[in-house]
């Protein structure tokens, strides 16, 4: 009985913490090795191809043929010379995770003889089928080649022996068909508008990058007992699981030393990522137990999301070492916290300047107020969008449910932050300005420094807070890629500054003078977007009926809050920004649509087959037990003393049985459920029935296995129990 299960606790039992030597004591000597970074690029090409290639990336020119051939050459050498014998074009297309499709740097010469080539054609641009990716109905059938095309503002890198070419990824017919190529759009977008606005108070501006730090939550499962939970290792969430009788509740394990098999396990992940050119510089523990996080340096957008990219599957990779799984699911344990992303978000120009960087003189604090007020006045007209680009199967396990974030998208500044913003509305009339009223603007403004000094009360259930010098939007599931908020934000943010720079240039025109035409169009955005300033508590229930009250949407259901990708603000946002065209948009909610009802549908699948196969028959064995029982204590004992010691096993076997027949009518309701969300032609309206047909049936079978499984034999139990799978390590 359950020997799956007991084997793996034994195995866990035997485990030792992995020695992982330094591979030297210089971070410096091995960091970026296995990246073809611009340094190395100047030894392997020539000068004329080094400056070709700068050329591309910083001003767009074109690569000729002829120079990326000489790329290719240069680049082919160095991954030679780190062990590479194969290439492929790294990209990302809507499903979790990254693609490749690996080729040897192999090749018939011009005599027919075997020769090694890789070249510029093959480095600038490649032809993978499409059709097994996800396009949303753009591709037709007819039509199954996509392009990708290299980026070349991320460098490439070598992972084992293949090097990897960063691309994006692109249908025949020219619609993106992946994450990077509306990332770098909604890069651009903002680019463009927020140095125009910079050249308000300084025309030195020429390019404002966007940053991301992300801080990226994980578990870590011993793979003996991830391999003993089918629901773990075929849906990446534990289906069924009575809470262990102790979990997160002394927060124990947020504060407490790290476990030498996991520290070690950090440690090789870590030197794995200097080599790969990821900045990690954080480890630590998260809430749950078993729950730690890893969290690099901030870097430009574009880049860092690789960066994300890759240090989801580098963690994976080097778990197996370790004999640990990896748990990138938004809420693999019911009860205890789940996992997300925070997206620490910032702009900087290229002369050094942090827009969302309180200042030490008025003028940049009025920069700083700017780009403040509209990314929040963004947030609070894209509260939808933002949701939509967050919002998947595992992340509507998290969002409203009692835990960070909260399905309402509010902005936290800190109290002194929002009440000097509300002081600086009232104290300053709409009509033109007196004097005093400069006098005491300017003096406001000064003070934003010293007020941000105090600010440090830091808000952990705001899902979009103001942290000093960035924006964190922690509303980000585990297992997304960063770029589909990034988008979502980087549009509405791009936006609303083109609306901003519409109204203050109209006022100009007007002749009234620059900084009063900019003070007064914030003032009328700070009013605006006062209702989605909140400070408070973001779990509580006075908060969702208070953003009732203020207007704000609170969405949990997740094929609603996709929806929302098509409401007339999120349009006018995402194409009017030139970010997707209609059919891009469109293709988009079909996609996520499609991916929570596939989701949805197998972990009802394994859910059903768990139940009828592993939990029925444990629970009648038992039950089986327990009337040999009664039949035995009925020829020991008389009719009377039988009937009182055998009361509560007759309870026992009643109750067993009412959890069993309950399981089986519901797994029948639910295949039945399927069935009917299945034939609907309409993405949105199969979505819509899992998440209201199928969902609810596959809770309720949950409460009856977990029921059982504190009643039933320990030893007898199929399924490695949560004590054992969140305290083993
Ligand atoms: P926390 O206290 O939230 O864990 P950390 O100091 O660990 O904060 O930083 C979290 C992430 O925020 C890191 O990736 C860090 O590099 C990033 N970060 C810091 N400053 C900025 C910034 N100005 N813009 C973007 N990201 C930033
Ligand atoms: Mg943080």
């Amino acid at each position: 009985m359950a020997t799956l299960r007991f084997d793996a606790l034994r195995e866990v039992a035997q485990r030792k913490p992995l020695e992982i030597p330094l591979p030297s004591d210089k971070l410096s000597d091995y960091y970026g090795i296995n990246v073809f970074t611009k340094e190395k690029m100047q030894d392997y090409l020539s000068a004329e191809a080094f400056k070709a290639f700068k050329a591309a990336v910083e001003q767009g020119v074109l690569l000729d043929r002829n120079v990326a051939d000489q790329i290719a050459i240069g680049m082919q050498k160095w991954a030679k010379e780190r062990g590479a014998t194969h290439y492929t074009h790294w990209f990302q297309p809507l499903t979790d995770g990254t693609a490749e499709k690996h080729d040897g740097f192999i090749d018939f010469g011009d005599d027919g003889n075997i020769i090694e080539r890789f070249s510029g054609k093959l480095l600038i641009q490649q032809e993978p089928d499409a059709s097994s990716f996800p396009n949303g109905g753009i591709r037709n059938t007819f039509e199954a080649r996509g392009y990708t095309a290299w980026d070349l503002s991320s460098p490439a890198f070598v992972v084992g022996t293949t090097l990897c070419i960063p691309t994006i990824f692109i249908s025949y017919t020219g619609e993106a068909l992946d994450y990077k190529t509306p990332l770098l759009k909604a890069i651009s977008a903002v680019d463009k508008i927020a140095v125009e606005i910079c050249q308000y108070f300084d025309k030195n501006v020429t390019k404002v990058n966007t940053n991301l730090g992300w801080e990226q939550e994980y578990f870590l499962v011993d793979r003996a007992l991830y391999t003993a939970r089918p629901d773990l290792f075929l849906t990446g969430r534990t289906l069924m699981g009575h809470a262990s009788a102790k979990d997160q509740q002394l927060e124990d394990h947020y504060f407490g030393s790290i476990p030498a098999r996991v520290t070690a396990y950090m440690h090789d992940v870590e030197i794995e990522a200097h080599k790969l050119g990821i900045p990690l510089k954080t480890r630590h523990n998260e809430v749950a137990p078993n729950q730690f996080e890893f969290a690099p340096i901030y870097e430009e957008a574009n880049l860092a999301n690789d960066h994300n990219q890759l240090m989801m599957d580098l963690m994976k990779r080097v778990a197996r070492k370790h004999n640990f799984h990896v748990l990138l699911h938004e809420k693999p344990f019911a009860g205890v916290n789940g996992s997300g992303k925070h997206n620490n978000w910032s702009l900087t120009t290229d002369n050094g300047i942090n827009l969302l960087s309180p200042a030490k003189t008025p003028k940049g604090n009025m920069l700083f107020l700017t780009f403040l007020v509209n990314v929040m006045t963004a947030v609070y007209k894209s509260q939808d969008l933002l949701r939509a680009s967050i919002m998947s199967a595992g992340n509507t396990y998290r969002l409203g449910a009692n835990e960070a974030p909260p399905a309402i998208l509010s902005v936290f500044l800190g109290r002194n932050l929002s009440a000097m913003l509300d002081n600086l509305v009232e104290r300053v009339s709409d009509t033109k300005m007196t004097p005093e009223e400069k006098t005491a603007l300017k003096l406001g403004i000064a003070r934003i420094p010293e007020i941000m000094v105090d600010s440090t009360d830091r808000n952990r259930t705001s899902p979009f807070a103001f942290t000093g010098n960035r924006f964190e939007f922690r509303a980000v599931g585990s297992s997304a890629n960063c770029a589909a908020s990034i988008i979502a934000l980087n549009s509405a943010v791009a936006h609303q500054l083109n609306l901003f720079k519409k109204d203050v240039d109209s006022l100009i025109e007007q002749g009234i003078g620059k900084d009063e035409a900019i003070f007064q169009t914030l003032k009328k955005l700070i009013i605006e977007s006062k209702p989605v300033r909140f400070e408070g508590d973001g779990y509580s229930q006075e908060w969702r009926d208070e953003a009732m009250r203020r207007g704000l949407t609170n969405i949990t259901s997740a094929p609603e809050a996709i929806s929302k990708y098509l409401s007339e603000q999120s349009k006018e946002v995402l194409i009017g920004e030139g970010i997707f065209d209609e059919r891009e948009l469109a293709s988009r909610v079909e996609v996520e649509y499609e991916k929570f009802s596939k989701k949805v549908q197998i972990e009802s699948r394994v859910l059903g087959d768990l139940a009828i196969n592993h939990i029925v028959p444990t629970a009648v064995a038992y039950q089986n037990r327990l009337i040999d029982n009664l039949c035995g204590l009925k020829k020991l004992f008389d009719e009377s003393e039988f009937d009182v010691l055998s009361a509560d096993r007759k309870d026992l076997i009643k109750e067993i049985s009412s959890h069993v027949t309950n399981i089986k009518r519901l797994v029948r309701e639910m295949t039945e459920a399927r069935k009917n969300a299945n034939i609907l032609e309409h993405e949105q309206d199969k979505a819509l029935a899992y998440d209201k047909n199928v969902r609810p049936i596959m809770s309720a079978i949950r409460t009856h296995i977990d029921a059982l499984e504190l009643v039933i034999d320990n030893s007898m139990w199929p399924l490695p129990k949560y004590r054992e799978i969140l305290f083993s390590r």
